[in-house]
């Protein structure tokens, strides 16, 4: 599907009413404006007249309507599902406990760099109790590769701590009580809810923020309004591979800084095709993972994406992944 994409991408824009408000044509504009500036106006009075009449100006594409949009949101979640069959959480863990601190441990850093300090870290303090217990500087040292990792070692206490305490040492299944644990927002709390409880979440991280407001779904910034925008999309049976999906298409293909629009599978679709490299065999060399044949970010991932062609990562300090 990914291969395929290359040579849609100009329909695209067309077909989501793109083309005159993106980005080429909004370079184009002015030129013309300055052209008819120019042109001296007594001159133009005296010139003869044209032997055939111009030709009528292009209507203006009407606004995409909120239906339209839904249609096309949703399309853009069948495709996604096409192209990655095989989307899941990228981080590794065996049990609630292991997802929860894998992503505190998450923020500001990639699920790759996670996945290789988890090992050691629950090899450690495999449940609640006993990272309660821990010495606060050897719980520091072994997750330094994370990145502030003094602030996380905080979190990883005190919601170990709360854990024990307040919930039997056992992860709570409701947004309410997750919440309340140190270190863990919305975000955390969804992950948790829909990766290993089964109830629906939306998971707006980077990625999803990026990429919804790129396909015009919302303007919000503010991630608890892009999830209550995007709630009222898709049913909430869609909503947690939704979110898997579209954060593999980020880290993959729609890349915040160059986004390979010309392999993007969907263009046809995307209002904001063009803000990255279009040229098609350009933007074959910007994919990622394994798109782009590379190992992927979990050492142990699925087994539906091993099938698929996949690679797990290798642990610290092996060779490095490639991307
Ligand atoms: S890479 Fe991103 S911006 Fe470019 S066409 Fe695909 S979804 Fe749109």
């Amino acid at each position: 599907m990914g291969e395929q994409a290359a040579a849609r991408p100009r329909k695209a824009a067309e077909s989501v009413g793109a083309t005159p408000s993106g980005p080429a044509a909004a370079k184009k504009a002015p030129v013309k404006k300055a052209a008819a500036a120019k042109a001296p106006a007594k001159k133009a009075a005296a010139a003869p007249a044209p032997a055939t009449r111009p030709p009528a100006k292009k209507p203006k594409p009407k606004p995409e309507s909120h239906l339209a949009m839904v249609r096309r949101a949703r399309k853009i979640n069948r495709e996604l599902a096409e192209v990655y069959p095989y989307a899941h959480p990228e981080l590794d863990f065996e049990n609630p406990f292991q997802l929860l601190v894998a992503t505190v441990l998450s923020a500001q850093t990639t699920d790759l760099r996670v996945n290789q300090t988890t090992p050691a870290l629950f090899d450690a303090y495999p449940t609640p109790e006993d990272m309660a217990a821990a010495v606060p500087e050897e719980l520091e040292e072994i997750i330094r590769p994370t990145g502030f990792f003094r602030a996380k070692a905080r979190s990883l206490l005190g919601l170990s701590t709360a854990l024990r305490d307040n919930f039997g040492g056992e992860v709570p299944g409701r947004i309410e009580d997750l919440v309340t644990l140190p270190g863990v927002g919305r975000k955390t709390a969804n992950v948790v809810l829909g990766n290993y409880f089964g109830v629906p979440g939306i998971t707006v991280d980077t990625h999803f923020g990026r990429l919804v407001r790129r396909w015009k779904w919302t303007d919000e910034e503010d991630p608890v309004k892009v999830e209550a925008v995007v709630a009222e999309i898709f049913p909430k049976s869609e909503w947690t591979m939704l979110s898997h999906r579209v954060v593999f298409h980020g880290r993959r293909i729609c890349h915040s800084r160059k986004p390979a629009c010309g392999a993007c599978p969907i263009a046809p679709l995307c209002p904001s095709y063009g803000e990255g490299e279009t040229d098609p065999e350009k933007a074959e060399k910007l994919l990622k993972y394994e798109k782009g044949g590379y190992p992927g970010q979990r050492l142990k991932p699925p087994q539906s994406y091993l099938d698929a062609g996949g690679k797990s990562a290798p642990p610290m300090g092996a060779a490095p992944a490639g991307k």
